[in-house]
């Protein structure tokens, strides 16, 4: 028994060597190989099954609601009617499985969930496969008034999706600050709602700095940039572009500064 449980241990030794040498050698493949079991751990450890939750199933979405929040599980499905055919067509993708949208009312326990910082702000997120969304009851800057037409025209949902398409297509191989100016363009470019308008860009990021450091600049420039980076491209070269740049990605390739201006 213990003879088979050293030989187990030994394999398993072996088999995190191989794939740490196969990291340094190959990582974007390494990556895209195993990507979808980490996801696929990673989601159902975020989430603990949630009581008084109800579930509204549309097409491949299911939302999860407090019971007390249907108004906003129907404003996120309304959000969905009009929105999600338009991103998957942009991107020509179908997603293969169900797509879990999670509905929080509170910020804190949301925050919780997806162990981030309580100083965030957080509206919508897409984290390990799965979705979240804040009743925007719940926003900072929610008005008295007509909670369903300020949603209707500033819904993280197309956001939050086009996170999740560009997460499968590249299987999870992307800089942040790509994933977040294709989420930024597409809210921009079907729901016309841009807001990094008007924020000014002194002096350029790179996108080595980008790529390296998205977390730690300027977060309203670093957004901005990204999302008039990818506006340019598409604007050159096409919708297929960006689709094209996703697909190398998905394949275990890195993008440079060359791929994105040709
Ligand atoms: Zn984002």
């Amino acid at each position: 028994m213990r003879y088979k449980k050293n030989i187990l241990v030994l394999i398993a030794m072996i088999l995190c060597a191989v794939l740490a040498v196969a990291f340094c050698f190959f990582p974007g493949k390494v990556k895209v190989t195993f990507y979808p079991l980490i996801k696929a751990v990673g989601g159902a450890m975020v989430y603990d099954e949630n009581e008084g939750y109800g579930s509204i199933r549309w097409n491949n979405f299911i939302i999860e609601y407090p019971k007390d929040k249907r108004d906003v599980a129907y404003m996120v499905l309304d959000s969905l009617k009009s929105d999600s055919r338009r991103v998957y067509d942009f991107f020509s993708y179908r997603p293969s499985k169900p797509v879990e949208i999670v509905i929080y009312d509170n910020a804190d326990d949301m925050r919780d969930a997806l162990h981030i910082s309580r100083n965030r702000t957080v509206e919508g997120a897409y984290y390990m496969g799965k979705i979240t969304i804040l009743s925007p009851y719940a926003w900072p800057d929610a008005p008295k008034t007509d909670i369903e037409g300020y949603f209707r025209a500033s819904s993280p949902v197309v956001h939050e999706i086009t996170h999740m398409v560009v997460d499968e297509m590249t299987r999870g191989n992307v800089p942040v600050w790509l994933t977040e100016g294709i989420a930024t363009y597409m809210e921009y470019r079907i729901m016309g709602y841009d807001w990094t308008a008007g924020i000014a860009v002194k002096e350029p990021y790179s996108i080595e700095q980008l790529t390296k450091n998205f977390d730690k600049l300027d977060e309203y420039q670093a957004y901005r940039q990204s999302f008039l980076i990818v506006k340019d491209m598409v604007d050159r070269y096409g919708d297929k572009y960006i689709v094209s740049i996703l697909d190398f990605m998905g394949h275990g390739k890195e993008i440079g500064a060359k791929l994105l201006y040709k």
